[in-house]
């Protein structure tokens, strides 16, 4: 508190300057990462909100450091998409996922369906639906077992770009999701100009269901919206009975959460939820 003011500026650059630091060696680390297949796919499960019926599954990557142990994707996707490596590492994910998905669907999961995220700086991609059909092509899966998650932000973003990427990816057959649903700057007519099958309900919206009344009228507020639009609509982070039972009287149709299942590698998913006897 002494002296700030003439100290501040001799603390700050130094600081920002091991910040950058910082960054550069986990860009490089993360690039290394990336080659020597330190990244791994998590899948968390997804029922059917009225029968607890599995219904599919979200693909999550996770960060196996040797360094650092895991690295939680929150640390290295934002810095992953600044410097472009994302494109690289989301072909990756989508690759493995799809990999894994045609494995379950050959053996013991016949029914799978798969959710991989995507991020803004995909989207910019003007190859992407090519990438998508490519990756589908190679791994055997079938377009309509695959959605893609984009935020509310990431299409807003670039409206113009989007409409005709996202049509692009649609023909290919598949599903589209929007993530985080009712955080993003939105305008809610792009429900009506983009070809999107599901809203998935932010995770903020139900944490504190059903002690703040004003989250409850909004999560209720996005199913009935759903509805009406003839979408699908999925609740994240769900971690309660109560909210379990809430969403349920909405009408949601689906449910991820803690409550229901953690993301697990695929073994453990295969063990604990396939309750298959091997992979
Ligand atoms: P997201 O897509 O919204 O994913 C949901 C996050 O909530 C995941 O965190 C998941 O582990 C966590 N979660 C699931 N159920 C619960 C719950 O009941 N309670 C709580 N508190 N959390 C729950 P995770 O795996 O750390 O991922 C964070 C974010 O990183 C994701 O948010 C997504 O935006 C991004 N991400 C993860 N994998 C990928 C990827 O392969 N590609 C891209 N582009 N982004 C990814
Ligand atoms: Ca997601
Ligand atoms: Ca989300
Ligand atoms: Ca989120």
């Amino acid at each position: 508190a002494k002296e700030e003011g003439r100290g501040t500026y001799r603390f700050y650059t130094p600081s920002l300057t091991r910040v950058a630091n910082e960054r550069l060696a986990l860009e490089a680390r993360l690039h290394r990462a990336l080659a020597d297949g330190e990244l791994q796919l998590h899948y968390q499960p997804q029922f059917a909100t009225h029968d607890k019926r599995l219904i599919g599954c979200e693909a999550l990557v996770r960060w196996m450091s040797p360094e650092e142990g895991m690295v939680p994707p929150a640390r290295f996707i934002p810095l992953a998409e600044e410097t472009g490596l994302i494109v690289p590492l989301g072909s990756w994910v989508l690759r493995t996922a799809c990999v894994q998905a045609k494995h379950w669907l050959d053996g013991a999961w016949p029914e799978v369906r798969i959710a991989v995220n995507l991020s803004g700086r995909q989207l910019l991609d003007p190859n992407l639906a090519e990438r998508v059909a490519g990756i589908l092509a190679e791994t055997g899966l079938p377009p309509e077992r695959l959605k893609l998650e984009l935020t509310e932000s990431m299409i807003m973003d670039h409206v113009e770009q989007t409409a005709d990427l996202l049509r692009g990816l649609k023909s290919l057959g598949l599903r589209l999701s929007i993530d985080d649903f009712g955080t993003g700057y939105s305008s809610l007519a792009y429900l009506k100009r983009f070809p999107i099958d599901e809203l998935k309900i932010d995770r903020s919206f139900v944490q504190d269901i059903p002690d703040d009344q004003d989250d409850m009228t909004i999560a209720a507020t996005i199913i009935a919206m759903a509805r009406n639009l003839r979408l699908k609509v999925i609740a994240e982070g769900v971690e309660t009975q109560e909210q379990l039972d809430f969403l349920r009287r909405q009408g949601c149709h689906a449910c991820q959460g803690y409550l229901l299942g953690r993301p697990m590698p695929a073994e453990e998913f295969a063990r604990m939820v396939l309750g298959a006897t091997n992979e």
